[in-house]
């Protein structure tokens, strides 16, 4: 059994595992007998939970929501928490090579047609024994169709691509209608597996500066961090001022 520490942030509470601890606990989540959501926060999400109340709500009921973007670790820090930062990307990767050890069916949801086939034949040809039962791109209209089939086929490892905060509405719904799973939102991930997208060089991620990377390759994601971004912080900086408890 982990034990998981859950601090608060702005009214909403993340788990401060480090990598193994939350591979390990969301293991224990892809066994259990539930449908398990798990959030892989970022600062643009809270300034999408204060302006969105299901998203709010689902935040407060995720099983386990993890620090993805520097931000959240700094904000934490502000707030006298040492946090490790979680790549969503690399947990994601981590739990398919889990589900794939443990025999457990593995589905994912989301990104154009073209990228998700280009990941699952990457995915299916780098890990052995992997069983993606059910794929489907991420621009549908026929989202009932999509959670009779993952009903009907019952993986236990679900990946939704969405971006956010689609894929965590997608997830949110779900939770009352799928058999027991772990699902995951995972934002552009399908895009880094299937080799179109690059991730930042190794010396961006240790610096944290991953997200700076992907905004000079990708300049129109400037409008998504600005000002999202030094607005999360100084609201950060007025809790910890004011001495109000985050
Ligand atoms: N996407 C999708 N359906 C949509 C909107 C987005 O499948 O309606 C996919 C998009 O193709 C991409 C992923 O969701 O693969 C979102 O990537 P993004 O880089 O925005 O996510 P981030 O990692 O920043 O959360």
């Amino acid at each position: 059994m982990i034990v998981m520490k859950r601090v608060k942030l702005l009214g909403y509470e993340i788990d401060t595992f480090n990598f193994n601890s939350a591979v390990e606990h969301a293991q224990e989540l892809m066994c259990n007998d539930k449908v398990n959501q798990v959030v892989t926060i970022n600062p643009e999400m809270f300034t999408t939970a204060s302006k969105d109340a299901e998203f709010s709500q689902l935040l407060k009921d995720a099983e386990m929501v993890i620090p993805d973007g520097i931000g959240v670790k700094i904000a934490l820090k502000i707030m006298g928490e040492n946090v490790d930062r979680i790549a969503g990307v690399d947990f994601a990767r981590e739990m398919i090579n889990r589900a794939a050890e443990k025999n457990m069916p593995v589905a994912l949801i989301g990104a154009k047609s073209e990228i998700l086939e280009k990941a699952v034949s990457n995915l299916q040809s780098e890990v052995k024994n992997l069983n993606i039962v059910y794929s489907h791109d991420g621009y549908f209209n026929n989202i009932d169709e999509i959670m009779n089939e993952l009903k009907n086929q019952s993986p236990r490892l679900i990946l939704v691509a969405l971006g956010a905060p689609k894929q965590e509405k997608f997830i949110y719904a779900a939770k009352n209608i799928l058999n027991p799973a772990l699902m995951i939102g995972v934002g552009g991930s399908f895009d880094v597996w299937s080799g179109v997208v690059q991730r930042a060089p190794k010396i961006y991620q240790k610096m944290g500066l991953e997200w700076l990377y992907r905004t000079i390759k990708q300049p129109e994601r400037f409008k998504r961090i600005f000002p999202a971004l030094p607005l999360f912080m100084l609201k950060v900086l007025k809790y910890r001022i004011g001495g109000e408890k985050c």
